[in-house]
């Protein structure tokens, strides 16, 4: 369950709106999707775990929409700046391991395989050296994460739906994650003196 921060002034008792600490990730289908959220349309956040059920209500499954691209993880920042709350968006692959299973599979199949050749070339050596060579491919492999591919593969979506960690309101560059320890306190966005602290709330309903 994230923790929901709201800000509070101490000066003039200015309260911000809620915001949840850390980030979600948020589901886009289309280009659109930006525009008429602005208009107030409702957007699905994929939270874990309970990505899969909402992806259902939409006909979606988690791996189709994780390595289609369709996946945008979403960071609230503070900016210490202004006092308000901007997000950083970045195209993601919802944290999807590459598949755990399929790499110890993988690597299995190589020992076999390395020691499997060094047996029949009677030449231990070779099948070490397939081995290793195995073993880097593998961790080339993990080190290439699912967020890289899925980047990799739709260099426009990551244009369309990154945004940089720029404060929205004023444009400083001096934004911090909401809930992160040693952030406030921040400028209030009413009063402008510097008493604005984030709170943790109880989370409503
Ligand atoms: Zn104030
Ligand atoms: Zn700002």
């Amino acid at each position: 369950m994230p923790l929901v921060f709201r800000g509070n002034c101490s000066h003039c008792g200015y309260e911000s709106p809620d915001v949840s600490a850390g980030g979600f990730v948020v589901l886009v289908t289309d280009r659109e999707e930006d525009a008429r959220r602005r208009l107030g349309e409702k957007f699905p956040i994929v939270t874990h775990p309970f990505a899969e059920y909402v992806l259902e209500e939409f006909g979606l499954s988690f791996h189709t929409t994780a390595w289609g691209g369709q996946l945008v993880e979403v960071q609230n920042l503070v900016c210490r700046d202004c006092g308000r709350v901007t997000q950083h968006r970045r195209l993601t692959a919802g944290g999807v391991a590459i598949g755990c299973g399929g790499c110890a599979g993988i690597g299995a199949m190589g020992l076999v395989l390395g020691i499997a050749v060094g047996f029949l070339v009677a030449n231990p050596f070779v099948g070490a050296g397939l081995g290793i060579a195995i073993c880097v491919l593998l961790a080339t492999g993990i080190e290439f994460s699912a967020n890289r591919l899925v980047r990799w593969r739709f260099p426009e979506r990551v244009a369309a739906v990154d945004t940089t960690r720029m404060c929205s309101h004023c444009g400083g560059w001096n934004c911090v994650p909401v809930g992160s320890r040693g952030g406030g306190p921040f400028p209030c966005p009413e009063c402008g003196e510097t008493s604005v602290r984030m709170v943790p709330i109880a989370r409503p309903g």
